[in-house]
């Protein structure tokens, strides 16, 4: 693996770093390691299509059948190549040198692959060989629409007890706002249910991209309809994580790229500020 590796960055996300068809090693940014990526989505295909999202060809659709032994195989061989083989020190910085999590985060929204369950079996028994169950993370990077499935529920309560950690994306609680952000017709409302869900399930985190539209950041009323959204959270006792921040890291792969800029520092501070107030923790990456 490690001759087509050259030292991986915080800015490297690509799929296939590693030559191999569902597995990725990303140097991460949040976390100061290594993040082993599972992209289930081998299609580019999601059922949204976030103006900032920086999957390549991105397509509407659902992630296709998943090989499931020849996913277990990379995993073990990926894991084993990170733990005992030269990896970390051919291509990764030093200070990076630590494995930090398993991450369903792909070309597209995992919880759409039928198999979604077997593979959260499957990537708790290879874990599980390394003795890393407990000791790392593992996480679901999820726009959490397809909560209503009983297959991906069962994933995501198997999570729990794999040291899971859901990021629920929330963009936006407005009808108008979600249509213009992610392209969906799903209502916050449905967004709220599904977050009640994926939260009495397993530790969950709310994850939201910030981001200024034609130099525009939030406008008003929707960043009051997104407070709001939270202050519901908080008055229902759902239990929250906290709320990651996102500035744009990457660049979006979308027509509306042009338009997409980062938010003024200032402006993403008092947001921060708005959201602790309401007594949650937020941590920000930008
Ligand atoms: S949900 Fe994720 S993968 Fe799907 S379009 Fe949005 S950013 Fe891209």
């Amino acid at each position: 693996m490690s001759d087509k590796n050259p030292q991986l960055t915080p800015a490297d996300h690509s799929r296939d770093s590693a030559g191999l068809r569902y597995v990725y090693p990303v140097v991460s940014r949040r976390a100061g390691g290594v993040s082993v990526g599972i992209n289930l989505n081998t299609n580019n295909a999601c059922n949204w299509r976030c103006i900032y999202c920086q999957v390549p060809n991105l397509q509407r659709g659902s992630a296709p059948p998943v090989d499931l032994p020849q996913l277990e195989k990379e995993l073990r061989s990926f894991l084993s190549e990170l733990l005992h083989g030269s990896f970390m020190l051919e291509n990764v910085p030093p200070e990076a040198r630590r494995l930090n999590d398993v991450a369903l985060s792909g070309n597209g929204e995992p919880t759409s692959a039928a198999e979604f369950e077997q593979v959260i079996e499957l990537i708790g028994r290879v874990m599980d060989e390394f003795s890393l169950n407990g000791t790392i993370k593992l996480i679901l990077i999820t726009n959490g629409s397809l909560i209503h499935r009983s297959a991906v529920r069962n994933g995501i309560k198997k999570m729990a007890s794999l040291n899971g950690e859901v990021w629920f994306k929330l963009d936006s609680a407005t009808a108008q706002g979600r249509l213009r952000i992610n392209h969906t017709r799903q209502t916050a409302e449905t967004a709220l249910r599904n977050l009640r869900v994926a939260t009495s399930l397993c530790p969950t985190w709310i994850q939201t991209a910030t981001f200024a539209l034609d130099d525009q950041p939030t406008p008003p009323q929707e960043r009051q309809a997104y407070l709001h959204f939270l202050a519901r959270c908080r008055e229902e006792v759902i239990p929250l994580q906290g709320i990651l921040l996102y500035g744009l890291a990457r660049p979006s792969l979308q027509p509306e790229a042009p338009r997409l800029s980062q938010p003024p520092s200032a402006w993403l501070e008092a947001f921060a500020s708005d959201i602790r107030q309401l007594g949650l923790a937020v941590k920000l990456s930008t």
